[in-house]
């Protein structure tokens, strides 16, 4: 019997990228997985796909800006499968551009899907951890907060945001009853940059992507890892970067 047998485990943005890797990696490793994203056709394949391979998997369209978006997806996960174990809180969007742009637009996004989004997760999944007695906030964050790059002042401020999140939840939780990791990725072969408006500045993190990037499969297991340990065992933070990366 795997360690993820008796999970149940709900991720955001899990319609590409490091959210479908992980939503992959932990169904195969045994755990049920409630998947949550915008893009219905994508979660439906995947949840299919999960399925035909023998695991456990519910879908639900779900917009990280939208609380009541992660209010369905928790209860989902307690409707189904009788709790919750783990929320995933993954989505992301990036946006770079040097701050005098004052690209206000792409910065609203970034702190509504990165930090509000994740707000809106802990909101909803934090009574249902609390009633349980058990309970655990992964969230994807960034190499990006820990190595300040210019033109990802904002993308980095939201990422370190909710590393601090995390760490004083943890803080406030010595009970015993919560446990927070905060993964950070460096660069991992996504959909992640194609959405930079700039073209330049889209063709130039390409490049670096395609040089550089890893597949989202090494987070996946990193988050796998973070999971699987013994309830008295927290891993608070993961780094999962490219070896070559500066
Ligand atoms: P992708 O673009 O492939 O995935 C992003 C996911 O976020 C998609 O599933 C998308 O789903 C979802 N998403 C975006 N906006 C919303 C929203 N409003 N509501 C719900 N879901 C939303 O990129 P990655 O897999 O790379 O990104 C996953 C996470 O990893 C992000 O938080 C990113 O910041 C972080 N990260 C990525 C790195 C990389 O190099 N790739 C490096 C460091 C961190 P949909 O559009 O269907 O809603």
């Amino acid at each position: 019997m795997s360690t993820l047998d008796s999970k149940v485990v709900a991720v955001t943005g899990a319609s590409s990228g490091i959210g479908a890797a992980t939503a992959l990696e932990l169904a195969a490793r045994g755990a049920a997985v409630v998947l949550g994203a915008r893009r219905t056709d994508r979660l439906g394949s995947l949840v299919a796909r999960i399925r035909a391979e023998g695991g456990r998997a519910e879908m639900v369209e779900v917009d990280v800006t939208e609380r009541a978006d992660l209010e369905r997806l928790v209860a989902l996960a307690v409707e189904h499968f009788g709790r919750l174990d783990v929320l995933v809180s993954n989505a992301g969007v990036a946006r770079t551009a040097p701050m005098a742009d004052l690209d206000v637009d792409g910065w609203d996004a970034m702190i509504d899907v990165n930090l509000r989004g994740v707000l809106h997760g802990i909101a909803a999944a934090l009574p249902v951890f609390r009633g349980q007695g058990r309970g655990h906030f992964v969230t994807t964050v960034s190499t990006s907060g820990l190595k300040i790059v210019p033109t990802q002042a904002v993308y980095a401020g939201t990422k370190n945001a909710v590393r601090t999140l995390l760490e004083a939840l943890r803080q406030e939780s010595t009970d015993g009853v919560l446990r927070t990791t905060s993964i950070s990725p460096g660069y991992v072969r996504t959909e992640l940059l194609d959405h930079i408006d700039d073209p330049g500045q889209r063709e130039q993190a390409r490049q670096s992507m395609a040089s550089l990037g890893i597949s989202p499969d090494a987070v996946a297991r990193a988050v796998a890892f973070a999971i699987e340990q013994p309830d008295d065992v927290e891993i608070g933070d993961m780094t999962i970067r490219p070896t070559r990366q500066g």
